[in-house]
């Protein structure tokens, strides 16, 4: 597979370390609201990646975290944990809050058909890795003691900057919008690997620590468990572009600087659902939801249909007319393959060729838009029924687009043809017989019976037909 590695910046070969097993980590969601379908176009585009990778045939390992600690209100190391103001906002606990939206998080993937990962660790679970991790960093000379925090120190190694080729100048953390110096830094860049003292006193999850009574930084949380689950060498690592920087540049720095050798081969960032607007976010902007999606009478799976026919690495406008257009299609694609009947030969060579495009798509850099035309071009070819349905059912493996039972669905639900009904047939001849008397008052009176009855008239050309509704 050809994928594009954001750590060289470019698209080369994908092959794991260790031949075939992947061993793949998520960033999972910050738990202290409900994710949004911007979110939910990351975690669709990974979910694309890890099925291809096992449809082709590889074994995949894959881990994501919990973020219910430490995930501060600006990427920065200043503001008031995210956790603690969705808990306040909700008069309820932070464990509470976590527990809710980790639930709604795995609810809204079940809808839109993402794989829950083998392996989800909330960072709650592993205060005790994370410490160890820190005091080895310690020792090592890579972090220090300042103003009761423990920092990273990025003067330490060689090379920092590796998501970002801005000038130093332009990361300055005390020139960005909101955001306050912190004096206990000795590079502008360190960042806190523990806290113990921040400006907000009532954190309400604290452990003890060789440090003090305090809480993780977000960064230490995703390097910890990842080598806690896959070891010391990664093969992908994923993430919202968003994460890039800071989050994934700290990551590299205290993962490589505690274990002396290199970490993750390959990074997968999925690049932003944009509105009208700008990004969505979830402390601002619109927010839309899968549940408002479902209110709205959208299938959620007509989003993901909306997301794969786009390339993971441009931003995506969301529009309301976008989504119209996507589910119109959605509806149309399902209602072709109900068309489809179960029969006829197979013929290997169409087979393969048309299952060769599918994989040619997915492979040159995760193209879905184009595997979404490969699934065009089954039901367009010349093969059977049989063949079609088996290489849909093949395609969304990868997909997940649930094609063949919306399909079953369509077919179960349409109205069986009307079956002759005496009864029925004698009251609307009544009435045509009235209608050709114009006695208006007759025939009116027998269309409302019928209505009553559940029956509506059709005046064709064939003749007066009816229908139950
Ligand atoms: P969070 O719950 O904020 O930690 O984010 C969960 C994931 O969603 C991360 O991988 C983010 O990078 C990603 N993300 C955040 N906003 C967007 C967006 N508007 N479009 C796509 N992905 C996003
Ligand atoms: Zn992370």
């Amino acid at each position: 597979m050809k994928l594009y590695n954001s750590l060289t910046r470019s698209v080369e070969e994908f092959r794991p370390i260790e031949p075939g097993r992947v061993r793949m980590y998520t960033c999972g969601p910050t738990v202290y609201h409900f994710a949004h379908i911007g979110n939910l176009r990351t975690y669709i585009m990974e979910d694309v990646l890890e099925k291809y990778l096992r449809w082709s045939g590889l074994r995949v390992d894959r881990v994501m975290n919990i973020t219910d600690v430490g995930h501060l209100s600006s990427d920065a190391d200043t503001g008031e944990d995210k956790m603690l103001k969705g808990a306040r906002r909700e008069h309820k606990t932070v464990m509470e809050v976590a527990q809710f939206y980790t639930d709604a998080f795995f609810a809204d993937c079940e809808k839109l058909r993402i794989r829950r990962p083998d392996t989800v660790q909330p960072a709650t679970g592993c205060i005790e890795d994370f410490i160890r991790v820190i005091s080895s960093l310690i020792d090592k000379g890579y972090a220090y003691l300042a103003g009761g925090n423990v920092y990273f120190d990025t003067s330490k190694l060689t090379e920092y900057y590796v998501f970002n080729r801005h000038e130093e100048e332009d990361l300055l953390v005390g020139v960005r919008e909101g955001v306050e110096e912190d004096a206990n830094k000795r590079n502008k860049n360190d960042f806190v690997l523990w806290f113990t003292k921040s400006k907000f006193e009532d954190q309400a999850l604290k452990w003890d620590s060789p440090w003090g009574v305090g809480y993780p930084g977000w960064h230490i949380e995703c390097s910890c468990i990842s080598m806690k689950y896959l070891g010391e060498y990664l093969d992908i690592h994923c993430g919202g572009i968003d994460n890039a920087f800071p989050h994934h540049t700290n990551e590299i720095a205290q993962s490589e600087a505690y274990l002396g050798h290199k970490w993750c081969s390959w990074w997968f960032h999925v690049l932003h659902l944009n509105t009208t607007n700008g990004k969505m976010s979830k402390s601002s902007g619109e927010f839309l939801t899968v549940s408002l999606l479902e209110e709205k009478g959208y299938d959620p799976l007509a989003y993901r249909f909306f997301c794969l026919q786009s390339h993971y690495r441009k931003s995506l406008e969301f529009s309301w007319e976008a989504l119209d257009n996507a589910a119109g299609a959605y509806e149309k694609l399902t209602g072709r393959i109900a068309a489809l009947k179960d029969e006829g030969a197979h013929d290997e060579e169409a087979y393969r060729a048309l299952r060769e495009s599918f994989d040619r798509a997915l492979g040159s850099d995760l193209n879905t838009a184009m595997g979404v035309t490969a699934l065009y071009d089954v039901l367009k070819a010349e093969i059977s029924g049989h063949d079609k349905l088996a290489l849909i059912a093949d395609f969304d493996e990868v997909l997940s687009l649930g094609l063949l039972e919306a399909a079953e669905k369509l077919r179960s639900a349409a109205p069986a043809p009307e079956e002759g009904d005496p009864e029925i047939d004698a009251l609307v001849a009544a009435r045509t017989e009235a209608r050709k008397a114009k006695n208006w008052a007759e025939a009116d009176r027998i269309r409302d019976e019928l209505k009553a009855r559940g029956i509506v008239l059709e005046d064709t050309r064939d003749g007066v037909k009816w229908k139950r509704v």
